[in-house]
């Protein structure tokens, strides 16, 4: 299919097939840059690259979504040089020459079933499908966690946005049946394993439909605070901090809401440790409270939920889900709630009841198996 397509936009057949999937961080938010833990999931929805190598350095890019093919030269790739969508294959081809890979010009068609700008990281999953396709394009085999540092510095510093490495570890690394634990201080891997439909419960992933506001300015703000709280406290990272030694160092900071933030930073840590411990005791059901904990704990210390996260994860929780919460950065994007196989339609039906209640957006639904992480289709 997307072979077809690309003949129409380019002229000829691709040389080759690659994907990358979006993710959803099962629990452990706002902890990246605190040198915490993570524990995403790829998603089954994704980001497929159809491509060809080109021997004149020439760069062409298209997109199913629309718009003009957007044309650049690879060897006069600089930050900003390529303007909207097309800045992430752009940066991907950045990074890799900056590197030193010997990567080609290329034509790429980019298609998706992943919803863009909902956190599920249809950012990163474009730019893993990109870097992945013109290393295949000339035979280049690179580690996939080493594909996820290069794009995470092209997201950085081509795209021009702070984001942490998750996104990029979740879409290259992750193994289907798995959650990927990311231990960031150690920078160490490990697939835990997470089959819900095995054990007769599903992961619903609810997109909101929330416009996002100020995500930016409260991004930075909550980065700040963690960095000021740390510097108070006289360590590095937050991660410094353990539960044990919460309330001392609680004790030490003299701001309310900077005390708020470090206590979601310090507790949703150790709720990732016992998310995982449960896990691989194969008590999936138990890690339900681990969620709504998780929620409760960044709607009231970290102050990052709106209404709609909140009316979705309380519905949710109303119609017995088993545990619930916001997933993502965010101010909007998705939420996720496990619940028994047989309770799938009710609650999903009783979160649309409520925003139709709400006069809010009809949410939208997204299917969650834990899936593989990116790979050449053809
Ligand atoms: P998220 O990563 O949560 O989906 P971002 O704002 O980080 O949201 O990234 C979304 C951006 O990624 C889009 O605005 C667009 O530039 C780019 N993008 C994602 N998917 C596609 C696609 N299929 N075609 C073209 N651009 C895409
Ligand atoms: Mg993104």
């Amino acid at each position: 299919m997307i072979a077809e397509k690309f003949e129409q936009v380019f002229g000829r057949r691709p040389d080759g097939v690659w994907r990358a999937p979006g993710r959803v961080n099962l629990i452990g938010e706002h902890t990246d840059y605190n040198d915490g833990l993570v524990l995403p999931i790829a998603l089954p929805q994704q980001i497929v690259v159809a491509g060809a190598a080109r021997p004149d350095g020439r760069l062409r890019f298209a997109s199913t979504q629309g718009g003009d093919v957007i044309e650049a030269d690879l060897a006069a790739l600089t930050p900003g040089s390529v303007p909207d969508w097309a800045a992430y294959p752009a940066g991907a081809a950045w990074i890799l020459r900056e590197s030193g890979y010997d990567v080609s010009g290329a034509e790429l068609l980019v298609d998706s079933d992943l919803p863009t700008g909902a956190g599920l990281s249809s950012s990163a999953a474009l730019l893993c499908a990109s870097a992945i396709a013109l290393l295949g394009l000339r035979g280049i085999e690179v580690a996939p966690d080493e594909v996820a540092r290069l794009v995470q510095k092209a997201e950085n510093n081509y795209v021009g946005a702070p984001v942490g490495l998750m996104d990029q570890m979740a879409s290259m690394c992750c193994t289907k049946g798995h959650a990927l634990y990311f231990d960031i201080q150690e920078m160490s891997l490990a697939q835990i394993p997470f089959d819900p439909a095995a054990d007769g419960l599903r992961l619903l992933v609810v997109d909101v439909k929330a416009p996002h506001r100020h995500v930016d300015g409260e991004y930075a703000e909550r980065r700040r605070s963690c960095e000021t709280a740390a510097a108070q406290l006289g360590v590095p990272v937050l991660r410094a901090i353990s539960v044990d030694g919460l309330d001392d160092a609680l004790a030490r900071l003299d701001d309310e809401v900077v005390r708020r933030r470090v206590r979601h930073v310090v507790t949703e840590v150790a709720r990732v440790e016992q998310a995982v411990e449960l896990m691989r005791a194969g008590r999936l059901r138990d890690v339900g409270p681990l969620f709504t904990a998780s929620h409760v704990s960044m709607r009231d210390d970290f102050e990052i939920t709106v209404p709609e996260l909140d009316v979705a994860v309380d519905t949710a929780l109303a119609a017995g889900a088993l545990g619930a919460r916001m997933t993502g950065g965010g101010f909007g994007g998705c939420i996720i709630a496990l619940v028994e196989a047989s309770a799938t339609e009710s609650v999903l039906a009783a979160i649309e009841k409520a925003f139709a209640d709400h006069g809010f957006t009809p949410p939208s639904p997204i299917s969650a198996d834990p899936s593989a992480g990116a790979s050449r289709i053809s």
